[in-house]
């Protein structure tokens, strides 16, 4: 079998929405070489034992498995994280309360907590971005606060404060800004049984209230936790961002704003404080 070759299979993920995606980091991932080598060395063959690897790997592909569950890995942000069966794999639009914490928030010390931090991507981003920020991240399950860490010290961004806890428990400092990306997914939502959320954990993906309960709690619980003027900012499903603004402003939050994402869908509702 030859790169190009491998390459060609991509045309038997039939179910998968990013077949030539999914292809090269796979490929790459078997020869242990950057995307480039692959459009240089198409006639390359691959080894035996690669090719009998290639094979299994696209296999469970096949089956739904994640691509990032096979190699182990996601990138986020300018960060390659370990993932594991117990969080959600990290999704790019997710990058954009990364960017919307930068763009905001002074470049001087400020304190950020991310909740429900999981692979620890938020909070991993924006150390990595921010030095001197003190960065708080919970998690109730303790196999995603093994992994956040364990992530934290791969990339060497050993300041980040990772605490085993549900949401804002394990927390007693006040901050200029909590982010979250919570589960959203109604629990009647079809696209449950579809695709790579087959495969991660349901407490990861679906909320009570049709996606809203932890939205809600969170919003109702976090005031004590900001610092006055103090940002709350959620990711959420692109249907939601009319409650979620709702909910914010019955709750005497100021300020409210939601952003879309690439694809034009509402993706991030925050507030704040009275200030
Ligand atoms: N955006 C994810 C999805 O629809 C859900 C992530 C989440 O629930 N926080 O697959």
């Amino acid at each position: 079998m030859r790169v190009k070759d491998a390459l060609a299979c991509a045309q038997s993920l039939t179910d998968s929405d990013s077949p030539r995606a999914d292809i090269e980091t796979l490929l790459m991932w078997v020869l242990n070489k950057p995307r480039s080598y692959l459009y240089t060395w198409p006639d390359a063959d691959l080894s035996s034992a690669q090719a009998e690897q290639f094979g299994e790997l696209i296999e469970k592909r096949r089956q739904g498995e994640p691509v990032a569950h096979l190699v182990g890995f996601r990138d986020f942000w300018t960060l390659r994280l370990a993932v594991s069966n117990a969080t959600l794999i990290p999704r790019p639009e997710t990058e954009m309360l990364v960017e919307w914490a930068l763009e905001h928030l002074p470049s001087t010390a400020q304190s950020v907590a991310d909740l429900g931090t999981g692979t620890g991507a938020i909070a991993l981003a924006l150390a990595s971005e921010r030095p001197n920020w003190q960065i708080i991240a919970s998690d109730r399950i303790p196999d995603a606060i093994e992994l956040a860490r364990r992530n934290a010290l791969m990339l060497n961004l050993p300041q980040v404060d990772f605490r085993l806890g549900s949401w804002l428990e394990p927390l007693q400092e006040t901050f200029h800004l909590i982010l979250s990306n919570p589960p959203y997914i109604d629990p009647q939502d079809p696209h449950l049984d579809k695709g790579d959320v087959r495969f991660e954990p349901r407490s990861a993906l679906v909320a009570d209230e049709k996606g809203l309960a932890d939205i809600r709690w969170i919003i109702t619980q976090a005031p004590p936790y900001l610092v006055s003027g103090g940002w709350l900012v959620f990711e959420h499903g692109f249907d939601q961002a009319a409650e979620v603004r709702a909910i914010f402003e019955a709750q005497g939050y100021q300020d409210v704003f939601t952003r879309q994402d690439l694809s034009g869908h509402d993706r991030i509702t925050g507030a704040r404080t009275p200030h």
